[in-house]
């Protein structure tokens, strides 16, 4: 098959290798659409752990094409998004229901082979089956939605908060939607116009490309959501917080920065971090079949596999939002007796939490019921092409 193999940092090469096959509890995915992500770009720099070489991607739709010894949850045929961190279902961490921040946690296109590639393995409790009608396009980005969800869910905004999206990529763009739905006004602040432009687009009231001219606006927030992963955004958000105002954080700067911690203390903000997601996939694909969440109007190119290295050179784009890579596959699949062929996890760690026990946490923690059935229908309508 062909695959994007990091060779090492900052060289990428589309290679032909072999398929893999699905071990015990594994499904094998032909993989149809794949986003480009930051932390495929931070991959690709170096500035992450996990192996080399490596098949590169973690953010996937596609179709389950074969089953490996002991699957029984999930069919052949089924069209299928991936939840690309698979927890090891067997630590403190992951026993108190928190596999998203397992210190175990298999990372795909990081630690283990990815899915910028044709096929791709996953365990069958880490795939989803996409809503009937749901588009791959559509679909592709559920995985970063499921990043906001998550966020959103431990720091939610209301009516009535005044929202800074501090960046307004792929992940800010979902926040300034839910903060919309939730009848917050909401500002986001972005270097880049045309990031601001599609802000604009999904309802945010106000934005801003610098800090300066934020600051000019002369506005508090009561709520904040930091995507941008800039070092010093922290520094800002702390100044420009209204007093007990939240804070929540979801980008990953590279480097350390200094806080005016005094100005927490003394305006008592809230601090909170939220990483990747938990059982936000459902939420996810249902919010984006019944069009209540948007993400066609921030993909801004669809490259076919061969044009990965470029799109990645291209990364820091101001002009780019989300980039998909559309596989479209000659040939059949020719399954081999391995997986992958280029690193294989150090431990099993596909016993994690089954579909049943995900689906009763959700009930009990339904985010749908915060956005009524109206909620869709007046947001279509708000000046959105
Ligand atoms: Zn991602
Ligand atoms: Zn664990």
């Amino acid at each position: 098959m062909k695959a994007a193999v990091l060779i090492e940092p900052g060289k990428i090469e589309i290679r032909d290798v072999p398929s893999p096959s699905p071990r015990n509890g594994e499904v094998l995915v032909k993989v149809r659409e794949a986003g480009i992500c930051g932390t495929d770009f931070a991959k690709y720099r170096g500035d992450l752990g996990g192996n080399f070489p490596v098949i590169a991607g973690h953010e996937a739709v596609g179709e389950i094409v074969a089953l490996g010894p002991g699957v029984t949850e999930i069919r052949i045929g089924e069209r299928v998004a991936i939840q690309p961190n698979f927890a090891c279902g067997e630590c403190e961490t992951c026993l108190s229901g928190r596999g998203n921040i397992c210190p175990q946690r298999v990372r795909l296109g990081l630690d283990v082979d990815g899915v910028f590639a044709e096929y791709v393995t996953a365990p069958q409790n880490y795939v989803w089956v996409l809503p009937e009608g749901l588009s791959y396009s559509d679909a592709a980005l559920t995985e970063p939605l499921s990043v906001a969800l998550h966020g959103f869910q431990k720091s939610p905004a209301a009516a009535g908060d005044r929202v800074l999206v501090y960046g307004a990529g792929t992940i800010g763009l979902f926040y300034v939607q839910l903060a919309v739905l939730a009848k917050a006004r909401v500002t986001a602040l972005d270097i880049a116009e045309p990031r601001l432009d599609v802000a604009r687009k999904l309802g945010a009231s106000r934005t801003f490309s610098s800090g300066a001219q934020l600051e000019a606006g002369r506005e508090d927030f009561t709520a904040v959501y930091e995507t941008s992963g800039t070092a010093d955004a922290l520094a800002d958000i702390v100044k420009w917080c209204a007093p007990g105002g939240r804070i929540l954080l979801t980008g990953l700067p590279e480097k350390a920065s200094s806080v005016p911690t005094a100005l927490i203390t003394r305006k008592e903000l809230l601090l909170q971090g939220a990483m990747i997601y938990r059982d936000e996939f459902r939420t996810a694909l249902d919010l984006l079949k019944k069009g209540v969440i948007r993400s066609d109007l921030f993909i801004t190119n669809i490259y076919p596999l061969e044009k990965l290295p470029e799109a990645l050179a291209d990364f820091r784009s101001p002009i780019r939002v989300k980039d998909l890579i559309r596989i479209s596959i000659i040939g059949n699949c020719d399954p081999r007796p391995e997986r992958g062929h280029l690193n294989k996890p150090n431990k099993t760690f596909f016993q994690a939490t089954t579909k049943k026990k995900v689906e009763a946490r959700m009930k009990k923690n339904d985010i749908l019921a915060k956005f009524p059935p109206g909620a869709a229908g007046e947001h279509n309508t708000s000046g959105i092409s």
